[in-house]
Order: C-alpha cells, then structure tokens, then sequence
C-alpha cells in the first residue's frame, strides 16, 4: 500500500515528468508541469488558486482532482544551543520528527525517511520502535519547507542530513526523487555537496544510490570495523560481509564523489578500544573515506555509556597518526531530545522519549 491512501493523489514532491503524466489529460503542454513544480517548491505556494500563471480553469480543476500537501508541524521544541526538534504530522498518515540546526555560516536540518525503522541498532531510539512504512518523496522534502517556516531556518545556506528515523536506503524509491526535487533549480535548488545521505550500511543501496541518484555525500553508521563487534550492535550487519560493504564504499567515493565519512558512535568499552580503533584506521584508508566520531547521548533504557573525554582525543591520535582525516561531533540539542539516536517519541512504544 502507498503512503497516500486519500483518493485524491497529492501532488506534492512529484518531478516535473510525474506531474506531466498527472496533469496530461487537463493540459498535455509540458510548461504546465513545471509552473507547477516551481509553485509547490520553489514558491512554497501549495494552495493552486494562487497559481497565478495558470488558467483559472484548470487551477480549478486541479484543486478538485488532487491535494497539495506537506508535512505539519504537530509539536516544536527548542533546545537552549538554538537546535529545534519538530515532530510533524505526515500527509500520508503517522509522525516523524525532524531537526533544525542553526550554525554560523549554515543551518542544518535532519530529515527523516521512515516512520520507525527496520534495522534495530542496539544504540538507537529510533530502532526500537520497529518500522510502520516508508515516507513518500514529498513527505521527505515536504520537511524542508515545513521546518523552514516553523523555525526561521534554512533560509541562506542549508545542508541537509538523512540521518533522522528510518534508514533512507531502504526507500531509495522515494528517496531518489526527492533527493532530485531538493536539487532541481526549479525545486530546492540545494547543491547536492551540501546533502548527506546516512546509512547503516546496505552495499547494495550504496550501488543504487551511487549509479542513479545526484552526486550527494555518503555517511555510513559504521560504529566498528570488526564484523563481531558490528553484529551486536547492528543486527543488519548479519547480512553484509564488511568487505561487501568496503568495496560498496570505495566504490562510491571512486566514482569521482566527495570522500565517504565513516560515522563511529563512540561507546565506553564496546568500541573505544585501541584495537577497534586501529582497525577502524585500517578500514577508512582501505575504503578511502574520512572519520566522524561521535558523542553517543546517554538515553534512558539503553544499556551504554559515551566513551570518556580521554578515549575519544585517543581515537584521533590513533586516526589521525595512521593518515586518516576524523572529527568529532559534539551532541547538538540534548536538551530537546534532538540529538542522533534520541528521535522516538511515538506514545505507547517501548522507548518513547
Ligand atoms: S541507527 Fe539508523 S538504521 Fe539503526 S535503528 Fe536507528 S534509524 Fe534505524
């Protein structure tokens, strides 16, 4: 079953050629389609009355046969660094939260791709609320236009992660057009270096990604190069070999690509270690991608500890020594339950924050 379940189709997050299909038998000439485009995302205009260069006529009949919707914001919270976690209720049915980060020279907004997800790592919120289903593609960019309006965000330079609830290789149906509504100069018009897809590691969503998706950054949710190490904490990691999953990497960034990040949720004596780092160092130079290290947020009913402040400056000696390029991310919005692995808030779930 679609997320659209209404009779009405819901234009929204639709690709100029989709909408052409749609709007053929109203008005079969193909500018029509990009008026269209550019009202719903360039504009942000979604009631077709004020499609001004349109005949009335058929904004009429538009406003009859369709719905124009996006996400609405249900909930907002702002965190005292200024991070804004907003829970948004879908067209399609069901809430996700995304998370708006306002920077010195950039904002960033977290977007999710699933309500709930699939894979179930140990370390994550979001995991333990199993999936209910996939987000359409304008449910996913429809988050961008909401979470501007309700912030004041993203109105100059905006990167965007997919890094919110679910696992956006596993809807690279939807995914993939709504990573190329963002990027259209007519939609978004958001240069594709400044989105960051996130992943747990599906070397064939990586392929995928790679040959028919815009030359956006890859990070994978490595969190251990040691394959036992992975398992425990990632059950899908069962499934794909670390060496599938390296050559999916090198691939990526071969492809004349930004180098691919390795993101390392650091826990207290699960993968802090000099050996799991040393290991870590050898798969990031065999893969060529960098290292973001990242500051795993205590959440209650999860049973891990954040590595203390000295482990983590060893990891980065230990990277950087072996020639590997690796940062750390600091926790953003603790306070509003924002930050990465913190995003379940469905009421009556095992979890829920
Ligand atoms: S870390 Fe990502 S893939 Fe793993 S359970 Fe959480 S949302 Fe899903």
């Amino acid at each position: 079953m679609t997320p659209e379940t209404s009779p009405r189709e819901n234009l929204y997050g639709l690709l100029p050629e989709a909408l052409a299909a749609r709007l053929a038998p109203l008005d079969p000439r193909p500018f029509r389609a990009r008026q269209v485009f550019a009202w719903m995302h360039r504009h942000d205009v979604l009631d077709p009355a004020a499609w001004t260069n349109l005949p009335l006529r058929l904004r009429e009949v538009i406003a009859t046969r369709f719905r124009v919707e996006r996400p609405r914001v249900a909930t907002a919270a702002r965190a005292k660094d200024g991070t804004v976690k907003a829970v948004l209720d879908l067209p399609g049915g069901g809430r996700v939260e995304a998370v708006a980060m306002p920077g010195d020279d950039h904002d960033t907004f977290c977007l999710s791709s699933q309500v709930g997800c699939a894979f179930g790592c140990a370390f994550c919120m979001t995991g333990r609320l199993g999936f209910e289903r996939h987000l359409s593609s304008g449910e996913i960019v429809g988050q961008v236009a909401t979470l501007r309006e309700a912030t004041g965000l993203g109105r100059g330079v905006l990167n965007l992660v997919l890094m919110g609830m679910g696992e956006p290789l596993h809807n690279l149906d939807a995914v993939l057009p709504a990573l190329a509504v963002l990027v259209h100069e007519q939609g978004f018009g958001i240069p594709p270096r400044r989105i960051t897809v996130s992943t747990v590691g599906l070397p064939g969503g990586i392929r995928r990604l790679a040959a028919e998706g815009p030359p956006v950054r890859l990070a994978v949710s490595l969190v251990s190069a040691r394959q036992a190490t992975r398992e425990r904490l990632m059950p899908a990691a069962r499934r794909y070999p670390l060496d599938e999953l390296a050559e999916a990497i090198r691939a990526f960034g071969a492809g004349g690509r930004h180098r691919p990040t390795l993101e390392v949720v650091l826990l207290r004596d699960v993968n802090d270690s000099p050996a799991e780092i040393h290991e870590l160092a050898r798969f990031a130079r065999r893969t060529g991608s960098k290292v973001n290290l990242i500051e795993f947020n205590p959440v209650s009913g999860l049973p891990f500890a954040p590595s203390p402040e000295d482990r983590i400056e060893r990891a980065l000696r230990i990277l950087s020594g072996a020639g590997v390029v690796a940062t750390v991310r600091r926790s953003r919005g603790r306070d509003a339950a924002a930050a990465c692995g913190q995003l379940a808030f469905l009421e009556g779930k095992d979890g829920a924050g």
